[in-house]
């Protein structure tokens, strides 16, 4: 399996970011969960204007599970998804928003509720996690993809599969240190209040399960 390298300025950045940029690393999920809706909206702008798509507002949502047992924590979506190449674009180069770029393609649609724009909230996730695995499968597609990474060391991309449109997000939970727990991330109360605290805007229901205990 070929192993990608981050681009050099984004491998810096990507230790800049784990290391410095976020004092609270609790936003790890705020990032996570807007990513999520960005892409439940990418499918109701697509549906403004293709006939062929219909939006049923209750196929549309987001889950967060946490399970102890395995100390994974999953954010998963009914969004657009991403292509291999997507994948490689958005989360291979740091810094670089494709929500940015898809606001700027659409200005003239109405509302604009896309919360992404700096291309860096995604990376917040190697604050609590030392491996993060990432399976999408686009809008149209039949296909899905696996991109994995343990950091700043780069990532990998492996075709996968996965019954539904939309984009799963795997954290496997960094192990506590004597400075550092890390096990709150896996604890429903605390979800449920970070939950409460930064993503309450959030348009779509966001579900929970937690499994393990
Ligand atoms: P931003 O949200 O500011 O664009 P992020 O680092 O949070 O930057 O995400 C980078 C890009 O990765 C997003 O712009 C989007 O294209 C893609 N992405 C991230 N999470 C998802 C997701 N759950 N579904 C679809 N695309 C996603
Ligand atoms: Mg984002």
């Amino acid at each position: 399996m070929i192993k990608h390298e981050f681009k050099a300025e984004s491998k810096r950045l990507l230790e800049m970011m784990i290391n410095s940029i976020y004092t609270q690393r609790e936003i790890f999920l705020r990032e996570l969960i807007s990513n999520a809706s960005d892409a439940i909206d990418k499918i109701y702008y697509k549906a403004l204007t293709d006939d062929k798509l219909v939006f049923n507002q209750a196929d549309y949502y987001v889950k967060v599970t946490a399970d102890k047992a395995n100390r994974t924590l999953t954010i998963s979506d009914t969004g657009i998804g991403m292509t291999q190449e997507e994948l490689e674009n958005n989360l291979g180069v740091i810094a670089k928003s494709g929500s940015l770029a898809f606001k700027k393609e659409n200005e003239s649609k109405d509302g604009h509720n896309i919360i992404g724009q700096f291309g860096v909230g995604f990376y917040a996730a190697f604050m609590v996690a030392d491996r993060v695995t990432v399976t999408s499968r686009a809008l149209d597609s039949s296909e899905a993809f696996k991109w994995e990474s343990e950091g700043a060391d780069g990532y990998t991309i492996v075709p996968s599969e996965k019954a539904e449109v939309g984009t799963e997000i795997v954290l496997h939970i960094k192990p506590n240190t004597e400075e550092d727990n890390y096990d709150e991330f896996l604890e429903e109360y605390r979800l449920r209040s970070i939950i409460k605290k930064y993503s309450d805007f959030i348009r779509y229901p966001i579900k929970m399960d937690v499994t393990g205990q």
